[in-house]
């Protein structure tokens, strides 16, 4: 019988000593507060466990053995999760959008995605929602898996693949008849068509179906819709018969009303999006990922000197739609498009949102458990909360009194792992 015991302490002290068994305590994380997705709690402490949050709330209140890490000055937050970016994209005023998609190789537009991906985590933003590679195929499942595997360090990534636009519609542009460009997206028209572009994107790994319900391919160049409500439905009955939802790029109404009514779950961009737009939204309880950043930047590409200039005519009509649409109360993503500017600037679109009208708290909020609602993921990730996955960010400051304290990024934590630490 002895000898039995100890073959079996034997047997487990080798497999601590391997790692198989974790004979470590659990962490508990020590800031001067936390946001756990809805409120900001001074003084709470939060208990890690392998990659589980274990414990939320006042310390006193935790019993049990712990290793303690305290986070002096800081505030800890769910790992932030970005609504809209483009991990295959890169800056225009640094390389044209047409250029990148007709003149690099899927392989060259991967290296950089890697790159993008690590910036974007160190930024603690451990969770995004890609809305297609535009013209790097299917390369987005092949970063994702890379990710997952723990080959490259990146955010979780729930990503849409090639997006869905009709004939005549998308770019690039401008070339004659006898060229047959290549696309930043797929096309797709009609019953059959749809479905199988739905299903084929679907199998090679989309998590949601991205479609432009308008595009600028009016007779002067001008944002007109694309798909009949037919075709918008169609696509959302396909995704959603296998568990997956559709998203539509729009900024016209009518553009805009054929998507909402054809059940997609977000509207991106939505520059022209007006009162009875927003409540047919909450009617029908579709989200807007109003992407505020990407038209700032652009315009900046275009010359506008902002804080010098005065604001051009977009900029007004996009705080004025941004400010309706808070005033509605109509659900708001926190995406900003990124990819159009850099990768790891996340934060840009979260202090945009405060300086058109939105408070701290209702962005930071934005930036975790909506987005997750948003994106099912909320038994997963976007909140503090006991059982969820530890993805954890710590800022110096407060983000709550000053959005910006996100760019303060001093530890970031993604499934368990400590991917940065600069408190020790
Ligand atoms: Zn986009």
């Amino acid at each position: 019988m002895r000898q039995i015991r100890a073959i079996i302490s034997l047997a487990i002290l080798t497999l601590i000593a391997f790692g198989v068994v974790n004979a470590q305590n659990p962490t508990m994380y020590i800031p001067d507060r936390v946001f756990d997705g809805q409120e900001m709690k001074e003084k709470w402490v939060v208990v890690i466990e392998g990659n589980i949050i274990k414990y939320t709330g006042p310390r006193k209140d935790w019993s049990g053995d712990v290793d303690t890490k305290i986070m002096e000055g800081t505030t800890l937050l769910p790992g932030l999760i970005e609504g809209h970016a483009h991990m295959f994209l890169y800056p225009y005023d640094q390389s044209p959008w047409n250029d990148q998609v007709l003149k690099e190789s899927e392989s060259y537009r991967m290296v950089r995605a890697v790159v993008h991906a690590e910036r974007t985590l160190l930024a603690g933003f451990t969770t995004v929602r890609d809305l297609g590679t535009e013209g790097a195929g299917y390369a987005d499942a092949s970063l994702k898996k890379a990710i997952d595997d723990g080959v490259v360090p990146g955010p979780r990534l729930l990503i849409s693949s090639k997006a869905i636009v009709a004939t005549g519609s998308y770019g690039p542009k401008g070339f004659a008849d006898h060229f047959d460009n290549p696309l930043g997206a797929e096309v797709a028209d009609g019953y059959d068509n749809i479905i199988k572009v739905v299903r084929d994107q679907i199998g090679h790994g989309a998590d949601f179906i991205k479609v432009y319900a308008d595009y600028r391919w009016g007779p002067n160049g001008e944002a007109l819709p694309t798909f009949s409500e037919e075709e918008l439905k169609l696509m959302v009955q396909t995704a959603e018969s296998s568990g997956r939802y559709v998203v539509a790029h729009a900024s016209t109404p009518e553009g805009m009303r054929r998507a909402i009514r054809a059940g997609v779950e977000s509207i991106e961009h939505g520059d022209g999006g007006n009162e009875g737009i927003w409540n047919l939204m909450k009617e029908k309880n579709v989200a807007l990922c109003p992407t505020l950043a990407a038209g700032d930047a652009i315009m900046q590409y275009q010359g506008w000197k902002k804080g010098i200039d005065a604001d051009p005519q977009r900029i007004i009509d996009k705080k004025n739609s941004f400010s309706s649409a808070l005033k509605s109360g109509v659900t708001i993503v926190a995406g900003g498009d990124v990819g159009v500017f850099e990768h790891g600037d996340n934060v840009r679109e979260l202090e945009m949102m405060v300086n058109y009208g939105m408070s701290p708290e209702d962005v930071l909020r934005s930036v975790t458990s909506t987005n997750a609602q948003i994106f099912h993921l909320s038994d997963k990730v976007g909140s503090i909360k006991n059982g969820l996955f530890a993805d954890l960010v710590a800022v110096k400051g407060n983000p709550a009194k000053n959005i910006s304290n996100l760019r303060n990024v001093v530890f970031v934590m993604k499934d368990g792992e400590v991917v940065l630490d600069t408190t020790r």
